[in-house]
């Protein structure tokens, strides 16, 4: 982990010279919601079980994207906390010298039981998502009683020793964009910055439309309105010494000094700087969060291919790799949603919550 002996390998660099350094991991298709920006369909197709990859499995990938240029991994999902004995693979990780970063993004829900095992097996951040305070609208959007529970999970995280707490909110218009103010102070409070990320025309997002989209620009406007100025706080990205990329979200302060960040994917993305990667939990390797299709890794691994032989394919990929979804989204005149029922039905591996968000 970030010892000062931990080793570092010099990142392959894509055709835009974006290195590889993040690696998002989604270890379960399953979620115990059904967010509306996300999983608002009655029926889905779910990866068959022998198809997800082991803790093993994914302990050897991860060893093949660390030595390639990974230091920061993040678990997701679905919902991550779904994965059985998701402390065996932190566990696991934790022992991989070369990762920095070992973090995770999770509804909450069952945050509270698992909290402190994470953090003992070495888990040394974590993103909650919460979109909103009022039970009435949280039932709402997830068709889930569950709002107490994920509250009860942030509380958990900070006794559990999580410190630099995140929480990510979708904000739609109409929906939850009246909360701003109210989401920052809860932050406050809770000692986990809040981060409001615009609604993205991700694959999943079979309700989107444009003009449920609260553009960063509106966001800020509408604080300043109620706050006065709000001003921008210098990216830290290099906080850990880790990258020359620039983190998605970026910082923001009140006047009062509370902290609070912006994810623009939708109108102001960052595709010039990006240096994820993304692993399905059957193996598939994304090299975009908008890409069609992604590399099966996993039928190399299960197959026998020598290890060496996996990370050159892998590097000789990112090698050629020119993605930068957002960005050529957002220059779409008229602007759909990215996959129809039929096309994600046929291919659950385009669904957000199979790739990770
Ligand atoms: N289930 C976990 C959770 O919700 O935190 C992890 C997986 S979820 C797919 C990861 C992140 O993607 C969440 O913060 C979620 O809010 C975000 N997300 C999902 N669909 C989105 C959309 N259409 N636009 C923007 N963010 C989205
Ligand atoms: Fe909501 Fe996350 Fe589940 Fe998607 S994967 S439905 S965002 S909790
Ligand atoms: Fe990276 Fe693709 Fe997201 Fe752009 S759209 S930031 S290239 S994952």
């Amino acid at each position: 982990m970030s010892s000062p002996d931990s080793e570092r390998s010099t990142p392959v660099l894509d055709a835009f010279s974006r290195p590889m350094r993040t690696l998002r991991i989604s270890v379960t298709d399953r979620c115990n919601l059904r967010c509306q920006y996300c999983m608002p369909e009655e029926e889905y197709v779910w990866l068959e079980r022998e198809e997800i990859l082991s803790f093993e499995e994914i302990g050897e990938l991860v060893q093949i994207f660390t030595g390639l240029g990974v230091e920061k991994v993040r678990l997701t999902g679905g919902e991550p906390l779904l994965r059985r004995d998701l402390d065996r693979l932190v566990r696991l990780l934790a022992q991989n010298r070369r990762i920095r970063d070992l973090a995770l993004t999770t509804n909450g829900v069952l945050l509270a039981r698992h909290a402190r095992a994470l953090r003992e097996a070495g888990l040394e951040r974590v993103t909650v998502s919460l979109d909103t305070l009022r039970p009435e609208r949280y039932r709402a959007l997830t068709r889930s009683d569950a709002h107490a529970q994920t509250l009860e999970g942030i509380a958990a995280a900070r006794a559990a020793g999580f410190e630099g707490l995140k929480i990510n909110a979708v904000i739609m218009r109409g929906f939850n964009d009246d909360e701003l103010a109210d989401l920052i102070a809860f932050g406050r409070e809770t000692e986990a910055e809040v981060r409001f990320i615009e609604y993205m025309d991700v694959g999943g997002a079979t309700r989107w439309s444009m003009d449920q989209v609260v553009p960063r620009a509106e966001m800020i406007e509408r604080l300043e309105r109620q706050f006065g100025p709000v001003r921008a706080i210098e990216d830290e990205t290099s906080a850990n010494g880790s990258a020359n990329a620039k983190a998605p979200a970026d910082r923001f302060a009140l006047p009062d000094g509370a902290a609070f960040g912006i994810i623009s994917s939708t109108t102001e993305p960052f595709c010039r700087t990006c240096d994820r990667a993304r692993l399905t939990p059957d193996g598939r390797w994304l090299l975009c969060l908008y890409a069609s299709d992604g590399a099966d890794l996993k039928r190399l691994l299960r197959g026998g291919t020598p290890r060496a032989e996996i990370a050159q394919a892998v590097a000789d990929v990112w090698r050629g790799r020119r993605d930068r979804g957002a960005e050529e989204r957002r220059v779409l005149g008229a602007r759909g949603v990215l996959f129809q029922i039929e096309d994600l039905r046929k291919d659950p591996h385009r669904e957000m919550h199979t790739r990770g968000g």
